[in-house]
C-alpha cells in the first residue's frame, strides 16, 4: 500500500516517451525495409534494437520526468511567493498543483469568511444604532416629562394630566417598537409559523377600513375598496395579512399630506392568486428613494420629522409577512403624486372550486 503510494507514474511522460520510441521504432523498420544489407535483417539486430528503443525510452521518461518536474516546481515557488505566509508557511518542495490549488481554495474560503464577518459585523452595528437611536427619543421624552413633574408640574393638574397623557404615548410607542423589532426577529429567525386558513379578503379590508375610520376622518379622507366580485376567498394566515393592509393603508393616511385624500384599496382575481393594491393620492416618494423602503428603520428623509411619522420598520414587517407566504411586493410611485403598493396571495381551494364550477356551467 505504502508503496503504491510513494511511488507515482507521470502518464504524461510515458505518452511522450512512447510517442518518441514509436517515432524511432518506425524509422528504423522502414530503413529495414529499405535497406539491403543483409545484417540489418537479422534477429540479432532486432533484439539491439528492441533493447536501444528500451533503454530510449526509459532515458527519456526520467529526462522528461526531471524537466517537468524542475518547471513545476519553479512554478510552483512563483506562486506560493506572492501567497500569504499562514497559508503557505514554507517553500516545501514536496508540494504539487494539487495541493497549491487546496491551499489557494482554503484561501479564497477564508477570504470570504473574513468577509461575511466584516459584514455581519457592520450589520449589527448599524443594528444597534438603529435601534438606541429609535428608543432614546420616547426615553428622553418621559425623562423630560416627569423631571418637570417632580419640579412641581404635579401640583398644577392641567400640567400633570397633559404630561401623564404624554408619558402614556411615549409608553406606547417605545412598546411598539419593541414589538416590532421583536416581530422582525422573530421572522429572521424562522421562529413564527403561519396560521394558515380561508377567508374573505374584502371582508378583512373593510375591517381595517373600520379600524382606520377614525384616523383617516380626521384628515377627511375617503377609503374605498375596488373589487370585481363582493367575495373573494384566501387561503393566508389572517392576522398576519390584516398586519400588512394595517401597515400599507396607515402609511397612506400618514403620508396623504393632502386635502381630499383618498386610498384606494383593490381586489381582483387572477388564475391562481387574488391580486391586491393599495393605492393614494399621497406625497410619493422620490425614485432615489423607492429601492430602500423596505429595509428596517428606513424613512425617506422628509418623514423623518414629521410627528407621525413612525420607526421605519412597518414595511419591513410587510415584507417579511409577505415572503413567508411566499408572495412578493412590488411599490409604484409618482412623488407629489401617489405610491401604489401591490401583492398576490394565494387563491383559496374553494375560490378555485367555485371558478371552475362557473367556467363548466358557461
Ligand atoms: P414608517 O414607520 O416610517 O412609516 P415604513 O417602513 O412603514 O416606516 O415606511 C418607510 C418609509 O416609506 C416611510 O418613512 C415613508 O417615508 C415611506 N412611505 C411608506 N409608505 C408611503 C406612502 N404610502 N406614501 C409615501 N411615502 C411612504
Amino acid at each position: 500500500m505504502r508503496i503504491r503510494n510513494s511511488v507515482k507514474v507521470n502518464w504524461l511522460s510515458i505518452a511522450a516517451s512512447f510517442t518518441l520510441v514509436a517515432v524511432v521504432g518506425f524509422v528504423v523498420v522502414l530503413f529495414e525495409i529499405y535497406t539491403n544489407d543483409i545484417y540489418f535483417k537479422t534477429k540479432d539486430f532486432n533484439y539491439f534494437v528492441i533493447f536501444t528503443l528500451l533503454l530510449v525510452f526509459i532515458i527519456n521518461y526520467f529526462v522528461l520526468e526531471f524537466l517537468f518536474s524542475f518547471y513545476s516546481k519553479n512554478q510552483i515557488r512563483r506562486i506560493t511567493n506572492i501567497l500569504p505566509e499562514d497559508i503557505i508557511h514554507d517553500f516545501d518542495s514536496d508540494i504539487g498543483f494539487k495541493e497549491l490549488e487546496e491551499k489557494v481554495h482554503e484561501m479564497n474560503q477564508r477570504n470570504a469568511e473574513i468577509d461575511m464577518m466584516k459584514e455581519m459585523e457592520n450589520y449589527r452595528k448599524e443594528y444597534i444604532g438603529n435601534v438606541s437611536h429609535e428608543l432614546k427619543t420616547p426615553l428622553f421624552s418621559i425623562q423630560g416629562y416627569i423631571e418637570t413633574l417632580r419640579d412641581g408640574g404635579v401640583e398644577d393638574l392641567n400640567i400633570r394630566d397633559k404630561y401623564l397623557q404624554r408619558i402614556d404615548s411615549s409608553v406606547e410607542r417605545l412598546l411598539n417598537i419593541v414589538k416590532d423589532l421583536d416581530m422582525i426577529n422573530r421572522f429572521e429567525s424562522g421562529q413564527i409559523a403561519l396560521k394558515y386558513s380561508t377567508f374573505d379578503i374584502n371582508l378583512l379590508i373593510q375591517e381595517v377600513f373600520d379600524l382606520l375610520e377614525m384616523e383617516a376622518d380626521k384628515q377627511s379622507m375617503t377609503m374605498l375598496l375596488q373589487t370585481t366580485q363582493s367575495q373573494l376567498f384566501v387561503y393566508a394566515d389572517k392576522q398576519r395579512i390584516s398586519q400588512v393592509l394595517i401597515n400599507l393603508i396607515s402609511n397612506a393616511v400618514k403620508y396623504a399630506n393632502r386635502e381630499e385624500a383618498q386610498i384606494i384599496v383593490s381586489t381582483r382575481e387572477g388564475i391562481r392568486n387574488i391580486h391586491i393594491s393599495v393605492e393614494d393620492n399621497g406625497m410619493g416618494i422620490k425614485p432615489e428613494n423607492l429601492p430602500r423602503i423596505f429595509e428596517r428603520f428606513y424613512r425617506v428623509e422628509s418623514s423623518r420629522n414629521r410627528k407621525d411619522g413612525g420607526s421605519g420598520l412597518g414595511l419591513a414587517i410587510v415584507k417579511h409577512i409577505l415572503e413567508a407566504h411566499k408572495q412578493g411586493i412590488i411599490v409604484e410611485s409618482v412623488y407629489l403624486s401617489g405610491t401604489k403598493f401591490k401583492f398576490k396571495l394565494e387563491k383559496s381551494p374553494l375560490e378555485r372550486l367555485r371558478k371552475m364550477k362557473q367556467i363548466s356551467n358557461e
